[in-house]
């Protein structure tokens, strides 16, 4: 089933008594999901919204954002989840940049949502989440005609980590595509009991948020919404009988070190799911001592992929010399990595370049970025941006970002090695490696450093230390300290913004 029409329809009729959707103890079954999407579908209808239009979301993770969704993707109306971390101007940016036709406010947001539409020529209608109610339950259940496999359903904003944001547009078959694999193709982790519930706590912005209720549709099981992330939600989650969830590896960390998790029963757990950056092998392994009974697996992918492409199973997380659980996994079934030079050509095993995906589950495009959808989708290949290498078995390595590639002197360095080898310094709370201009080397390479709360951290310690673990042209010519990382709302580190200052005027 690839598209939402043809899947609530069918899990109305298998199992129309089954929880779809629950928040704080407020369940909508997949009988009551159907219904309540077809009275959603005659309200946008009646609001003059038909396929290929867009509305918006700007709110936490809600019950109410996800029917929302759920229901215009049924009828081919696009949604645009808003990151609530984001400022007015920004989600005025991206009102205006799509063209959204209504604004869906949740809990605590209306404020927020009215600024962003003043600044806006031609706002859209807003409706917040009691007006919005009242207006669906008043609405006729009526019959329509559901959108097909190529309609575009979602349209998801890149976290902008090396640059603006891009709105990645998803189809129905983008997000079904990979989802439900070939029995053939299946894998332990692709076959769901009835009883299990998933937890969708990262936000609905981000495909990890969304994406996970597109998961729970596609099995049919339980999705349990959480307005944000917190370690003691994720706790209770686990309490409350959580079988499988998907976190970024700063909040893996948060709940690992949270003070209630050796007392916290996490024996329910079947996968914990995690991924989006890169994660420290050491906060890796101390997660799978904490929760053991656990299957755990890495998902690497990006927005334009529609998540996960790559997967690391459970298998490959055991706990003694092993050089894959430093990989990102191989491609899921159904998606096709690959990584190239230069000029496009496949390198041979182990050789460092760009890692390229063919996939169903590869985004139509970007929204109204023609050419850098072309750069970005050559022949069907999304192009990921990510330096990696790939081994024997398929498995991928990732590098880097390539745009955060460093060539000093010639020589390609990669900060994230970099990065690794500074951690290794006791003194060392956080690290980030730049590149800056250099009159010799073109570029040199250059470590920002946050020492460790009440430690006194000497710039030139920080430089012999690398030297002794690293190749003498990836060691920091010199180090910044610095306050405080720049990060963006996905808590992955803004190289670009330690960067700007040295190449003003430059590049
Ligand atoms: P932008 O494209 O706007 O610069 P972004 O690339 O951070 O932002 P996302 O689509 O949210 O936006 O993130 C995808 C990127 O996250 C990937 O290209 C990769 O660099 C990184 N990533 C995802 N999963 C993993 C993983 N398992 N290990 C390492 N990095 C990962
Ligand atoms: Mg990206």
């Amino acid at each position: 089933k690839l598209t939402f029409d043809e899947l609530i329809h069918h899990w109305a009729l298998e199992k129309p008594d089954q929880v779809a959707l629950e928040q704080d103890g407020d369940a909508l079954t997949f009988s009551q999901l159907e219904e309540r999407s077809r009275r959603i579908v005659s309200m946008l209808r009646t609001h003059g919204l038909a396929k290929g239009d867009r509305i918006a979301w700007l709110g936490k993770n809600a019950r109410h954002y996800f029917e929302l969704f759920y229901s215009a993707a049924r009828m081919g109306v696009v949604m645009v989840p808003i990151g609530w971390r984001l400022a007015a101007p920004e989600i005025a940016y991206i009102l205006e940049d799509t063209g959204a036709r209504l604004l869906f406010t949740g809990e605590g947001f209306d404020d927020l949502g009215a600024l962003a539409c003043s600044q806006i020529e031609s706002p859209p209608q807003v409706f917040d989440t009691v007006g919005a109610q009242a207006e669906i339950a008043s609405a006729p259940a009526d019959d329509f005609t559901g959108a097909g496999p190529q309609d575009a359903v979602l349209q998801l904003y890149t976290s902008g980590t090396t640059g603006n944001p891009k709105g990645a547009v998803l189809t129905n078959a983008n997000l079904f595509s990979l989802r439900q694999p070939a029995e053939e193709a299946a894998q332990p982790w692709s076959s769901w009991d009835d009883d299990e519930a998933i937890l969708i706590c990262m936000p609905c912005a981000h495909i990890g948020g969304t994406g996970l209720g597109i998961m729970a549709l596609a099995a049919g099981i339980r999705g349990i919404v959480q307005a944000e992330f917190t370690p003691d939600g994720v706790l209770d989650g686990f309490e409350q009988g959580i079988t499988r969830l998907f976190i970024v590896p700063a909040a893996l960390q948060m709940v690992v070190h949270h003070p209630r998790a050796r007392n916290t029963d996490m024996s329910g757990v079947k996968y914990v799911m995690y991924g989006a950056a890169p994660i420290p092998l050491d906060l890796l392994r101390e997660a799978v001592q904490t929760i053991p009974d656990a299957g755990f697996l890495q998902c690497y992918g990006m927005t334009e992929t529609t998540g996960t492409i790559a997967m690391l199973p459970p298998e490959d997380h055991c706990l003694e010399g092993n050089e894959r659980m430093k990989s990102a996994g191989r491609a899921v079934p159904g998606a096709e990595l690959k990584v190239v030079g230069d000029d496009g050509e496949e390198l041979p095993i182990g050789d460092v370049g760009e890692l390229i995906c063919k996939s169903p589950s590869n985004m139509a495009g970007y929204w109204n970025l023609p050419d850098a959808t072309t750069a970005a989708l050559k022949d069907g290949w999304m192009h990921t941006g990510d330096a990696a290498y790939m081994d024997r078995d398929g498995y991928v390595y990732i590098q880097d970002r390539m745009k955060d590639m460093i060539i000093s002197g010639g020589e390609n360095v990669y900060p994230a090695q970099v990065e690794s080898a500074i951690y290794g310094h006791p003194a060392v709370g956080e690290v980030a490696v730049i590149g800056v201009p250099d009159e010799t080397w073109g570029e040199a390479v250059k470590a920002c450093v946050v020492p460790k709360p009440g430690q006194v951290l000497d710039p030139d310690d920080v430089i012999a230390f690398t030297r002794e673990r690293l190749a003498g042209f990836k060691v920091p010519k010199t180090v910044d300290l610095i306050p405080e990382m720049p990060r963006n709302a996905s808590g992955k580190i803004l190289r670009r913004e330690l960067r700007a200052p040295y190449w003003q005027g430059r590049d």
